[in-house]
């Protein structure tokens, strides 16, 4: 039990060699993240934490509908595996809730914010790129919502991020006992996050989110970011001080009246692209943000 939990550190460095290696490379599909809780990373989708009991198993996220075959027969393997009794969406996008109408049917329970549950419940476009999103039918839509926060029996806390960080309904889960925080896309370890501002996200969100949830564990909790491996509180502070700095420069350029092609332009995020890659698109969308937010009538 000690060896699987292995401590915080032991465990970032486990995830970065495990999924630091080259393309290709042998990785496990299953990280633990305690004796009963496992990080599930398919390539080229969203992060997924399982947690086993004699229940079942309790998912937070549940990819994209594409993937299901592939989670469903990772979660099969699982130590203690078992059906899905319990899935939290810590928001509405397909990355996160195509694995929905399968728990639906099988009459066990989504949760969810009130909010992701609308936004499921209607057709969303995204203007920037044309992606269209069609609502979910009634089965696959969340079954149980909530608007502050709740504790499941087990001890497992959720909570909403209000500040709409990603979207206006991002939630995260807490597992207590192993010190894990899933926080969906208001976190990214891999690359810019998607600033979708046409379900409520924007860029001080992203600010105010991520100080949120860094009061709520502790200085050794394991953060589930939507994508990428595993992070501690102080990679999360170092991402906080990087949004920080971008939503200021931002905020500055929107009050001197540019607009979107002048804020790439000024490259605001310029000493964070060798880390984060190339920014153009998240400055883009995160000075939209800016606009849609402080005038939202526009
Ligand atoms: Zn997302």
């Amino acid at each position: 039990m000690k060896a699987a939990i292995g401590g915080a550190a032991g465990l970032m460095l486990g995830a970065q060699r495990a999924f630091g290696a080259q393309a290709g490379a042998i990785r496990p599909e299953a990280e633990p993240l305690g004796n009963d809780l496992f990080l599930i990373r398919i390539p080229g989708e969203a992060n997924v934490v399982a947690q086993t009991s004699s229940a079942g198993v309790l998912l937070v996220d549940g990819e994209s509908a594409q993937s299901i075959g592939a989670l469903t027969g990772i979660l099969s393997r699982l130590p203690g595996g078992g059906e899905v009794h319990t899935l939290f969406n810590t928001h509405w996008h397909p990355e996160q809730t195509g694995l929905n109408e399968q728990v639906g049917k099988a009459g066990k329970t989504i949760i969810a914010h009130e909010n992701t549950r609308l936004w499921l419940t209607t057709d969303v476009k995204w203007p920037w790129n044309g992606r269209q999103f069609k609502r979910l039918p009634k089965i696959a839509q969340p079954n149980k919502t909530f608007y502050t926060n709740g504790k499941l029996d087990s001890g497992i806390q959720y909570g909403y991020i209000s500040d709409a960080a990603h979207t206006d309904g991002d939630l995260y889960v807490y597992f207590p006992q192993q010190n894990v925080l899933a926080v969906g896309d208001v976190l990214s370890n891999q690359g810019w996050p998607v600033v979708d501002w046409v379900t409520g996200g924007w860029i001080g969100g992203i600010v105010g989110g991520l100080q949120r949830i860094s009061t709520i564990g502790n200085d050794k909790t394991v953060i589930v970011p939507g994508r990428g491996p595993v992070m501690t509180i102080a990679d999360l502070k170092t991402q906080y001080d990087m949004y920080g700095a971008i939503y200021d420069r931002l905020s500055k350029l929107l009050n001197s009246g540019r607009g979107p092609t002048e804020a790439v332009e000024a490259k605001p995020a310029k000493e964070f692209e060798a880390k984060m890659g190339n920014p153009d698109e998240f400055v883009r969308r995160a000075f939209e943000s800016l606009w849609a937010y402080v005038t939202p009538d526009a």
